[in-house]
């Protein structure tokens, strides 16, 4: 069972050091995220497995990590200028600030033909907020989603220095086509991949790292004969679908969606999504987009483009002939992917009734809980919606639902309820006991590789053998960590929760007979190796 609420993963990141909200000493940012020392190391190793994927393993492609900052009229002829942006509105009464597009398609059942038409819809008072039902709508006003900033040491208030950050990876592709078309001697078909941030001043972040201004992506751009598009596009969609389930992703959760011709952009011949069940419902991980040869084109010198100093084309030997290539664009996010990979690896359970009495008492302070939430003063409304709809679950679904309380307990804004102290007190103790949480991550995926203990930390025999085992199997290219800081239930237990596929741990029977026990996340089977195999059977399991 994949995470079944979004606030089980938040609890979880939070806990385990995976993601931190950003700036929390100065209470936070909104919707901005800091990856802590497992999340690091969790989406470098899916950065790293794309970049293998479809860079290394392949013959047809190349690298490229271009600068955040370029010249702003990339982003004038790209049309990012005038056309990135979304028509928004607000409220008057409750302040929300929707997007009016959404309003318009959601009330009306239909398109709006352009910001005039609904503009006159909210003169009309034919619109109201989504959040409060009130008609007295501003005008909708187109908001660039680029963020501003500016080059050189002074500002002089005009905007001859003014820089966006980049809103996607593409453009760094697009105008370097030329210069590895010529360094690399390619021939078409061949392509372009990149990661890196990308930023977009986004209305509505949220869903934790789903949504957020700063992100990162994994793009490709891949060119091809006019005519050859088609094929290469059903060949990356294929392609890209089938990294997602060699790394473990369920098939049942992630799904290929069409988009529809009004939802394509305006230079987009076809565009289809890789989606994922997420908690909170069906969402796009990556676009998979036939652009043509807009981009190209777009940036090479015509009557519409004075500025660009040459054409970004080809020259087809074969055909003897110069053409613009069409392009397939496979655009996926880091930090959504990694997210994806988390939900579908979590799995908590109950492994042990708790007594009767235990449930009971719980039960009492979390409906407790939630009363007190109820009659709580100032608390934002939809805060208070939540924490009290989580805490009725909860206290009606216990003992079952003691992997969701863990969740409950570490929220911010449940710290903030008195009673939620006593709630932990005997809450933390029976979920330590009772339940067990697995992250089954793909072991190319997992932040920490290995495991290695030793039985008794004040034996030296013991823990000199286990410190030289993990030291062997980080020369061995492994993430290895050694541990001693608990009873060996307890160390596994830390271990499964984090995605961790093995444990070794070294006993008095190693001192004799140079074996250790090799414990599988997954089965929870141990299994006694010889000490020299280990290296060599976790490293062909990574593979
Ligand atoms: P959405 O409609 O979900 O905002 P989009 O269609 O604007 O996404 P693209 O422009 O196609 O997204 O960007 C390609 C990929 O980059 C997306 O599939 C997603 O994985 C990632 N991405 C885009 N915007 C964000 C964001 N604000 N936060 C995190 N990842 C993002």
């Amino acid at each position: 069972m994949p995470a079944s609420s979004l606030e089980t993963i938040v609890s979880l990141c939070k806990r385990r050091g995976f993601v931190f909200p950003s700036s929390s000493v100065y209470g936070g940012l909104g919707s901005t995220w800091d990856y802590g020392p497992l999340g690091v190391e969790l989406k470098n190793n899916v950065k790293r497995a794309w970049w293998r994927s479809v860079v290394h393993e392949r013959d047809d492609m190349e690298g490229l990590d271009a600068a955040i900052l370029m010249n702003r009229l990339v982003w004038k002829y790209s049309g990012h200028e005038a056309t990135f942006s979304d028509p928004m509105t607000d409220c008057r009464a409750c302040k929300a600030r929707p997007r009016a597009d959404h309003v318009f398609v959601a009330q009306k059942g239909r398109d709006p033909k352009g910001l005039v038409e609904i503009n006159a819809a909210i003169a009309a008072k034919e619109l109201s907020c989504p959040k409060c039902g009130s008609k007295d709508l501003t005008e909708a006003r187109p908001f660039n989603l680029m963020f501003r900033t500016s080059v050189g040491p002074v500002d002089t208030g005009d905007e001859s220095g003014l820089v966006y950050l980049r809103p996607e990876t593409a453009q760094g592709m697009f105008v370097n086509f030329g210069n590895v078309l010529d360094t690399m001697r390619r021939k078409l078909p061949f392509g372009i991949a990149q990661v890196g941030k990308a930023f977009r001043n986004e209305i509505t972040p949220g869903n934790f790292t789903f949504r957020t201004r700063e992100f990162e992506q994994m793009e490709i751009e891949y060119f091809v004969r006019p005519g050859e598009d088609e094929a290469a596009h059903e060949m990356w969609i294929a392609e890209r679908k089938k990294w997602y389930l060699d790394l473990g992703l369920r098939a049942e959760n992630l799904r290929v969606r069409e988009q529809e011709k009004h939802e394509l952009a305006h230079y987009a011949k076809r565009c289809v999504d890789l989606e994922y069940l997420f908690p909170m419902g069906w969402s796009e991980l990556e676009g998979i987009a036939n652009r043509t040869d807009f981009d190209l084109k777009a940036h090479s010198r015509s009557p519409g483009n004075p500025d660009a100093v040459g054409e970004l084309h080809y020259f087809d030997q074969e055909q003897k002939k110069h053409y613009v290539p069409y392009v397939i664009e496979p655009s996926a996010g880091a930090d959504r992917g990694t997210l994806a990979f988390l939900c579908d690896a979590y799995e908590d359970s109950l492994v042990k009734e708790p007594a009767a009495e235990d449930t009971a008492k719980l039960r009492d302070l979390v409906e407790n809980f939630a009363r007190s939430v109820g009659r709580r003063e100032g608390m934002d409304v939809d805060v208070k919606q939540r924490l009290q709809a989580a805490a009725e679950t909860i206290a009606a679904g216990l003992p079952g639902t003691l992997p969701r309380l863990i969740g409950l307990m570490d929220d911010a804004e449940a710290g903030k309820i008195e009673v939620m102290k006593k709630v932990r007190g005997v809450g933390e103790k029976i979920a330590e006991e009772h339940t067990r949480t697995v992250l089954h991550l793909h072991p190319r995926l997992a932040p920490l590789t290995v495991a290695v203990f030793p039985l008794k930390r004040n034996e030296p025999r013991l823990v000199e053998l286990a410190r030289s085992i993990k030291r062997d199997l980080q020369r061995a290219g492994m993430r290895a960590v050694y541990d001693d800081t608990g009873a060996i239930g307890k160390l596994y237990r830390r271990q499964d929760e984090i995605g961790t596929p093995w444990c070794v741990t070294v006993d008095f029977q190693s001192l004799d007979d140079q074996t250790v026990t090799v414990r599988d996340r997954d089965t929870m089977q141990q299994e006694r190796a010889p000490l020299a195999e280990i290296g060599p059977t976790l490293s062909a399991r990574l593979r």
